[in-house]
């Protein structure tokens, strides 16, 4: 990727030069991952479109059950989707990107594991000219009481294809203790371990699922702003934030950009990455979401780059 000047571009809003700069995506779903035209182009019409504001996790889980699902679950729809997603993120110069696959992505494929190992090799290999994809195996915390859904991970593991893991979905669906067998197993496969806790508050709830799961990141993980105590220990920890601004905004976790609590964990020494979480739903890429760090006044252009740097330095898995 040649050279560009991250700083000018931001301060010129120059969005060609800011796209064109070399960027992480670290927190992104695959399922969720494409921008919403490209999801209409393939099924021929309009998609209803989700409301700016939703009330958490339950009012955007309505939106995806009841519109998006519907129009992508078939092995085609979700091929689509998540090649058009990694296709996105290079267009955006995205050179790094962690991509989650839900583990229910095996329903799609009638020789189960075998044929997802096949698809996301095939991925890899195709765009790995353009882009580093480090699939991710991403797991729904509402299924934690599923003992065939946690066999299956277990299996998935053994694939060699994840180079991290992710928990996800209700805070509350599961405790971080019911998927401990899980991580141990991913850590003693060399992959990097991660979670979303710390989505909507609770920063203490953040350093104990880091505690039990060993975790190396957190996704989210902004209720770390409530506590200088938290931030200090994530800060000595060297446990990084893959924070993603537009969908705390959108989701109500945070009430706007301009007061992002990202600020106030950078400021504490808390290492945080910018990334886009479902460009589907929230609809900005991580140029977009610089940008709108720069614009609202939140860091310096020189923070940003600072930021990008140090995400795209960060990469030793
Ligand atoms: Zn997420």
């Amino acid at each position: 990727m040649k050279h560009t000047n991250f700083i000018d571009a931001l301060s010129t809003d120059n969005m060609d030069a800011i796209k064109a700069a070399s960027k992480t995506d670290l927190h992104s779903h695959a399922f969720l991952s494409t921008k919403i035209e490209n999801l209409e182009h393939w099924v021929g019409h309009s998609v209803t479109k989700p409301p700016e504001r939703m009330n958490g996790l339950e009012e955007m889980m309505e939106y995806v059950i009841t519109v998006l699902a519907p129009l992508q679950k078939s092995r085609e729809g979700f091929e689509f989707v998540s090649s058009s997603g990694v296709n996105d993120a290079i267009q955006d110069g995205v050179v790094e990107l962690e991509m989650s696959f839900d583990i229910m992505m095996t329903r799609f494929y009638p020789d189960g594991l075998a044929g997802v190992k096949t698809y996301i090799e095939d991925l890899v290999k195709r765009y790995k000219p353009q882009i580093n994809l480090r699939p991710e195996l991403g797991f729904p915390r509402i299924h934690a009481n599923d003992p065939k859904l946690m066999k299956l991970a277990h299996e998935a593991i053994e694939l060699g294809v994840f180079k991290s893991i992710d928990l996800y979905s209700y805070q509350e669906a599961c405790s971080p203790e019911a998927v401990q067998s899980l991580y141990a197993k991913a850590r003693a496969s060399g992959m990097k371990l991660k979670a979303h806790v710390g989505e909507f508050g609770g920063a203490e709830e953040i350093r104990r699922t880091v505690e039990v799961l060993d975790l190396d990141e957190v996704q989210h993980g902004i209720a770390a702003a409530e506590s200088v105590e938290i931030m200090q220990w994530l800060s000595e920890n060297h446990i990084q934030l893959n924070v993603c601004p537009t969908s705390n905004v959108m989701l109500g976790g945070v009430k706007d950009i301009a007061s992002h609590p990202i600020r106030i964990l950078y400021d504490h020494g808390v290492r945080v990455t910018i990334n886009t979480d479902d460009l589907m739903i929230f609809d900005q890429t991580v140029s977009n979401e610089y940008r709108n760090l720069y614009k609202a006044g939140v860091f310096s252009a020189q923070e940003l780059d600072d930021i990008r740097c140090a995400s795209l330095k960060g990469d030793v898995w």
